[in-house]
């Protein structure tokens, strides 16, 4: 059976690493660290960074497939390994597009899907000359690096502008300039694809942000017209043809109030985005991966319930006196419905370190739950005063 090699000893990793056991395969994993969330439970583990092409080359050699928990793995070192004879998928031509946001807005352009307007930006005139033309808060982006939020700005003002730019050039980081897009949600349309061209989409889903992090994940998107949800996944299955994505890609989109869809940003990984599928679906993203990667046929994404409600549990200002094990004792005797995955992370304010999953019916109520459930997690707080022994 077939060893898959990731790069990357993160929570996405954990998760494909409990794929894989099911498919027989064995996940190795490149971690820097043996309490990353991977190393602690794959027996094939292999220290070293991702930034390294000797530790790459380790990794990498007698496994079937190399491929990414993080998309930060630069490029030269994933062409060189293909030059060696090793099968990375996605193929580095690919993900290129999900490391660099000024290469993905701009190929996005050129195939005419729709994007926010964007610039890059050289010196902090061209920022401001940007933020003048379309309108501030403009917003600024590290084109290479940025996760969770960490790497947008959103100057208010000129000055601003040049502050943020100052202290990044300073830093080496790269900017660009987008116009800043007055959208009523966030959308994610997931999509895998196989060497061999076969495509499979799940519903598409709204995803909710707080402090500039995912925190909940509704599926599918609630009131979504078929219409919208249909452009959608066309629009996903398009972008993974033209860009020849291998595994799994999420395309985070904004949806406008006149009902446009614009892309945001492109992940060609699992993503957190799919998390509910593990539960919610008859093939959830890590599955899915493994077999797109080793170019399996790929799986059926049926959803198993009307509706699945992904919530985040982040890590509170304070990690509570009660220990991990006892909130879940307590969340078990509440909600027996709620599917928990967690990490093995320690905790720290607003880090991910699991997340729950509830199927239902009602969206409004399943949220209410997922939320409620992943708030006790994280806090030891039941957000609404519920008190076991009374
Ligand atoms: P990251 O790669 O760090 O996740 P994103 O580019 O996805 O960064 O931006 C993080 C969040 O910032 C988005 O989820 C969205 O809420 C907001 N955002 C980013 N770009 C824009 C934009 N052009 N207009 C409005 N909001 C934006």
């Amino acid at each position: 059976m077939p060893t898959v090699t990731m790069v990357g000893g993160g929570q996405l990793a954990r998760m494909t690493h409990q794929a894989a056991i099911a498919l027989g395969q064995r996940l190795r994993v490149l971690a820097e660290r043996a309490d990353d969330p991977a190393a602690q439970v794959s027996p094939d583990v292999v220290f070293g960074s991702h930034a390294d092409p000797v530790a790459l080359r380790r990794a990498a050699v007698g496994s079937h497939a190399l491929t990414f928990d993080h998309e930060h793995v630069p490029t030269e070192h994933l062409e060189a390994l293909v030059a060696e004879g090793v099968n990375v998928q996605p193929p580095p031509a690919a993900l290129r597009y999900a490391q660099d946001k000024l290469a993905m807005r701009t190929k996005l352009a050129e195939l005419g899907l729709p994007v926010p307007a964007f610039t890059a930006v050289a010196t902090a005139a061209d920022a401001e000359r940007f933020g003048d033309e379309h309108g501030w808060p403009v917003v600024l982006k590290a084109i290479r690096g940025g996760y969770d939020g960490r790497g947008v700005w959103m100057p208010a003002e000129a000055d601003e502008a040049r502050t943020v730019v100052g202290e990044q050039r300073a830093r080496g980081v790269p900017l660009l300039a987008e116009a800043r897009v007055a959208w009523v949600r966030e959308l994610s349309a997931m999509v895998a694809r196989s060497p061999f061209g076969q495509a499979a989409t799940w519903p598409v889903v709204e995803t909710v942000q707080r402090n500039g992090q995912c925190a909940v994940v509704l599926a599918p998107a609630p009131g979504l017209s078929e219409e919208l949800a249909a452009r959608a996944e066309t629009l996903a299955l398009h972008l993974a043809a033209e860009l020849g994505v291998v595994g799994v890609m999420a395309v985070e989109l904004f949806e406008t109030a006149d009902g446009e869809l614009l892309v945001n940003e492109l992940a060609m990984r699992p993503h957190n985005s799919g998390h509910w599928g593990m539960d919610g679906a008859r093939t959830g993203q890590f599955e899915q991966h493994l077999r797109a990667v080793l170019d399996y046929p790929l799986g059926d994404t049926t959803p198993l319930a009307p509706v699945t409600v992904m919530a985040n549990i982040l890590g509170a200002p304070a990690a509570p006196a009660m220990a991990m094990d006892e909130r879940l004792h307590h969340l078990f005797a509440r909600l027996p419905e709620a599917k928990v995955h967690l990490y093995g992370k320690g905790e720290r304010p607003d880090r991910k370190i699991g997340h729950v999953n509830i199927l239902g019916d009602d969206v409004a109520v399943v949220r209410e739950q997922a939320e409620r459930a992943a708030h006790w997690m994280s806090h030891a707080v039941w957000t609404d005063g519920w008190d076991p022994h009374e």
